[in-house]
């Protein structure tokens, strides 16, 4: 180890930055978040700097460096391009054992900056001990996007309790693993989910009660339109986390390679028309499952509230009285239109976009077609491949233009996806002879145009 990795309490102390430049600016600012009083010493200051520091929290002379302005300081940053002057700071510091830091110049550093994830009060430093300042940062890029910006506030609650969990546990391995269970279930995700009142009623509930068994939970997931990359955080982890995953036929398998492995995992998939296990049970199965004490992952394909029925088994989960949360996806009108280079809106052809299903509850695709009729709207069709003939001829029947672009959209986001592109009279033969496979989305409107004028043929169009 080159360096010792320590965390240093800096608050009301004055700390020196020579410099006035962006770098100088820069590091001001991380001696201010940590409550410093910094005092910046350098011919020309920049603006930003001189704001900062006129909030009270520091001083300014404008001028050049004096071994007095070492005087009562307590850590010292030295950001100049000069390099004798950044070698005299040096100097000077180490002559009164004074911490330095020369910007880029770890042979003049007696401390170096790490790169930071801050999540108050924790806080995690990474460092390649100056050797690859890059590297580290882009190792703290990579712990940014696994620890949830909540963390900070899941220490300061927990840190809440902690008298009351020496109280409790006297014994520490009885403490640790009461601690373990907690900030991996249901206390940790009522604070991710901002809901801290609940959470410290939870956690002062389980200390009451440090044996009962665990409490079963439901998270219904959008696990979006089927590459994986498309996930939200929280989803992820939630997939992580989750004892059992109940999936549907549109997840698609790259995801579902990411869910914990040795979770359970039960397939209610509907192929249309063959409900291979009716709602009805699946709201129940999603109940017995939270019962029996088991974290639920409910996944399903896109936006579990877009055409995902996924009000439907929330409610009956209220009603048990079962915790939930809902985890937004990208819906396939978002993830179809993004990889297939439509804009759904576009200020010269399309001011809103309407989302509607070409499949109804008894099967038929009957629209209130007059709405549907708008030169500037543009129209997103989820579950239309069968009913495609039927649906242009009526909006051709009720009005709209039958030169209006089409392009259809099967299996978006994943390797496999297809496009195809024609107008309302003649989609759905060229579909036909196609052979493309559902899930397919339809866009309709001028919008469709703008994905050949952006010139946009990814591999597998048609
Ligand atoms: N909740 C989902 C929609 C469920 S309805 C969402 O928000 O996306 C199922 C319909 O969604 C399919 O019939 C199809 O029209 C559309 N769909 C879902 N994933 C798709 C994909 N990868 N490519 C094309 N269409 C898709």
């Amino acid at each position: 180890m080159d360096y010792l990795p320590i965390f240093f309490n800096i608050r009301e102390q004055r700390c020196l930055v020579v410099g006035g430049g962006d770098v100088a600016t820069r590091k001001a600012a991380m001696l201010l978040r940590a409550g410093a009083r910094v005092h910046v010493v350098a011919p020309e200051i920049s603006a930003s700097l001189q704001e900062k520091l006129g909030e009270g929290r520091g001083t300014l002379r404008p001028g050049l460096y004096e071994e007095s302005d070492l005087a009562g300081v307590s850590l010292v940053i030295a950001a100049t391009d000069d390099h004798a002057l950044n070698r005299q700071v040096h100097d000077d510091c180490r002559a009164r054992q004074l911490p330095v830091n020369v910007v880029d110049n770890p042979s003049l550093c007696s401390f170096i900056f790490p790169s930071i994830v801050d999540r108050s009060p924790l806080i995690m430093a990474v460092s390649s001990g100056g050797k690859s300042p890059v590297l580290a940062r882009l190792l703290r890029a990579r712990m940014e996007t696994t620890i949830p910006a909540a963390y900070g506030r899941l220490a300061e609650i927990s840190g809440e309790f902690r008298d009351l969990a020496k109280q409790t546990f006297p014994d520490t391995n009885a403490r640790r693993a009461f601690w373990e269970k907690q900030l991996q279930g249901q206390f940790a995700e009522l604070v991710y989910a901002h809901r801290e009142d609940e959470a410290r009623a939870f956690l002062t509930q389980a200390f009451a009660e440090p044996h009962a068994a665990q409490v079963g939970e439901v998270y219904l997931v959008g696990a979006g339109p089927g590459d994986p990359d498309l996930l939200t955080f929280r989803a992820l982890r939630l997939m992580q986390q989750a004892d059992v995953v109940v999936h549907d036929r549109l997840v698609s398998k790259p995801v579902l390679d990411l869910c914990r492995r040795d979770a359970d995992f039960i397939y209610v998939g509907k192929a249309r028309s063959n409900h291979a296990v009716p709602q009805e049970d699946i709201n129940q199965l999603l109940v017995r499952l939270a019962k029996e004490g088991k974290r639920v992952c409910r996944l399903k394909g896109g936006d579990p509230f877009i055409f995902g029925r996924g009000g439907e088994e929330i409610e009956e989960l209220a009603e048990a009285g079962i915790t939930f949360q809902v985890v937004p996806g990208i819906t396939a009108a978002n993830g179809c239109s993004a990889y297939a280079g439509i804009p759904l809106t576009h200020r010269d052809y399309a001011q809103s976009v309407r989302f509607v299903t070409g499949h109804l509850k008894d099967g038929s695709p009957e629209l209130p077609w007059n709405e549907l009729i708008h030169e500037h709207q543009t129209l997103v069709l989820y579950m239309g491949l069968t009913g495609l003939e039927h649906i242009c001829r009526q909006l051709m029947q009720h009005g709209m233009a039958a030169d209006m672009p089409v392009a259809l959209i099967s299996q978006g986001t994943t390797p496999q996806q297809k496009v195809v592109t024609g107008t309302l009279s003649d989609i759905a033969g060229k579909v036909a002879d196609s052979g493309i496979h559902a899930p397919t989305l339809t866009i309709v409107g001028r919008v469709v145009e703008l994905r050949e004028k952006l010139n946009w043929f990814e591999p597998g169009s048609c």
